[in-house]
């Protein structure tokens, strides 16, 4: 037994790191200390991702904060920066400054998931939108509705076929389930614009492969993608993405669509900082073995998306899913603590229960335990599956909430805009609304209130154009 206590450091607050945090949290071990890191303030339930893109639910409803979900373990809130495996110290950075600080750890387990990949394919770094963190669906939402704001007006008629048309890359179960939903959330709100109509709207899936979802098999790939094209999807397989331009969506048979919207759902890789490390990969995830440490380096695990573990259910490797992560993380606390206290390991052993995914309209396609389901059925397993899996009851309830209100009410289109509302900075007395002003002061308010306008317009242009937090060096009018 050791006489201080020993320091797990977790690096990732997704489904690894967080469920690991929560599992050593259950077992209350008054010899662990246990730190949790990640960069964001809230674990994402990313299953329900596509619904906040839909504004099917609040935005906040799929995120819980850590803070809530963990109470007896330390959070850090920051960026983890690098990683020296030798003096088991990690750096972190924080803060508007983004100044660092340094963690020690005893055991450190690496749960930093994977990046979006865009295979250095023309323009899609600058344009392409992605669909993996919650500012990514409030974003594409925004989008989708400042397009229909714009589509709807007389002078953009030039403009409404790119406009109109939105293309999602990627048949699997992120692109599937973000291209029905998008098309279902479009179609919705549609009747709300006067100048538009259904056969204006062009909703494209771009999947290099045969047939959408195949992880699922042909037939219900199949299924999946009859569904959708009768609900109006255009979708085209065995074909890529080869660039995007500012107006158009380039594939590779030659096609170039007029789009001013691609969310790229096609490809991942290993987290940056993972892949900085000396330590055996495979397609530059870490290799584990089935006790989830990192063969080579004793005290460093990995689990999730970052770590490539051995399935010995199949001799293959377990697929990137958050069922998989969950239940390592599971074996992974059980383990840390049976190093700590010189007690046998368990190998990581699971058979994947199935895979679900909803394709609008109230309509699913999934295989659980070997059975495989369609229709409404399996929209509804879908829900009910994934709603007991969504953490905190209070999220529980208002997530349920909302899925009751969606059917009572038509969807909210409501758009988020970042930018402040108009501002001016200029001493009270200067601004004179008395009727008995000059004309030449009234002239001298008017121009003033022109630069207002003329500002906001900027701004708010500038954010349905961009996609960058970061606001254009205003002029400086005033
Ligand atoms: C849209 C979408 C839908 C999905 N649907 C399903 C589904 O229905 N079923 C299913 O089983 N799986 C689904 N998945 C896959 C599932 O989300 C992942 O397999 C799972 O999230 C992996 O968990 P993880 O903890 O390894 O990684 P993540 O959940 O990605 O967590 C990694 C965490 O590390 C943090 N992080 C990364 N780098 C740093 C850094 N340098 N500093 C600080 N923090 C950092 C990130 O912010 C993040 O919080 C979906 C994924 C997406 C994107």
């Amino acid at each position: 037994m050791h006489d201080k206590k020993s320091r797990v450091l977790i690096l990732g607050g997704g489904f690894a790191g967080v469920y690991a945090a929560l599992e050593f949290e259950r077992r209350k071990d008054p010899d662990i200390e246990i730190t949790l890191v990640n960069r964001d303030n809230f674990f994402l339930f990313t299953p329900m991702l596509h619904e906040i893109a839909a504004s099917d639910l609040d935005i906040t409803n799929i995120v819980n904060p850590v803070r809530k979900m963990l109470r007896h373990v330390d959070f850090f809130a920051g960026d983890v920066e690098s990683i020296d495996l030798e003096k088991r110290a990690v750096v972190v950075s924080h803060g508007f400054d983004h100044h660092t600080h340094t963690l020690e750890y005893d055991h450190l387990v690496l749960a930093l998931g994977s990046i979006t990949n865009f295979f250095k394919i023309p323009g899609l770094e600058e344009r392409a939108f992605t669909m993996k963190s919650l500012s990514d669906a409030i974003q594409l939402r925004n989008r989708l509705i400042g397009h229909l704001e714009e589509a709807d007006t007389e002078c953009a008629a030039k403009d409404r076929e790119g406009l109109l048309t939105f293309v999602v890359a990627g048949g699997g179960f992120a692109g599937v389930e973000t291209i029905a939903s998008i098309n279902d959330f479009l179609r919705d709100v549609l009747p709300f614009y006067p100048n538009l109509k259904p056969e204006m709207l062009r909703v494209v899936l771009v999947h290099p492969g045969e047939y959408i979802l195949s992880e699922l098999g042909e037939k219900l790939g199949r299924y999946a993608d009859g569904k959708l094209r009768h609900r109006g999807v255009e979708v085209r397989c065995k074909t890529r993405v080869s660039g995007v331009t500012q107006r158009e969506v380039q594939l590779d048979d030659g096609t170039r669509l007029t789009s001013f919207t691609l969310v790229w759902t096609a490809g991942a890789s290993p987290n940056p900082t993972v892949d900085l490390l000396d330590c055996p990969k495979e397609r530059g995830r870490l290799q584990v073995s089935e006790f989830l440490d990192v063969r080579t380096l004793s005290g460093v695990w990995a689990i999730g998306d970052c770590a490539l573990v051995p399935d010995l259910t199949t001799g293959e490797f377990c697929p990137p899913t958050a069922q998989h992560a969950v239940r390592e993380a599971k074996v992974l606390a059980h383990n840390i603590r049976a190093e700590i206290r010189g007690t046998p390991k368990k190998p990581f052993k699971f058979r994947t229960l199935g895979q679900l995914a909803s394709i609008g309209r109230r309509t699913g396609v999934g295989q659980v335990l070997g059975i495989r389901f369609s229709g409404f059925l399996a929209w509804f397993l879908w829900r009910g599956i994934y709603w007991t899996k969504l953490p905190r009851v209070e999220k529980k309830v208002r997530v349920a909430i909302d899925w009751l209100l969606d059917v009572l009410f038509t969807k909210d289109f409501t758009q988020f805009m970042r930018p402040r509302a108009a501002v001016i900075s200029i001493p009270a007395a200067a601004i004179d609304f008395s009727p008995i002003a000059s004309p030449t002061e009234r002239e001298a308010q008017r121009e003033k209130i022109n630069r207002i306008h003329h500002e906001s317009a900027r701004l708010n242009h500038y954010a349905h154009n961009n996609q960058s937090d970061t606001l254009p060096e205003s002029p400086g009018i005033f």
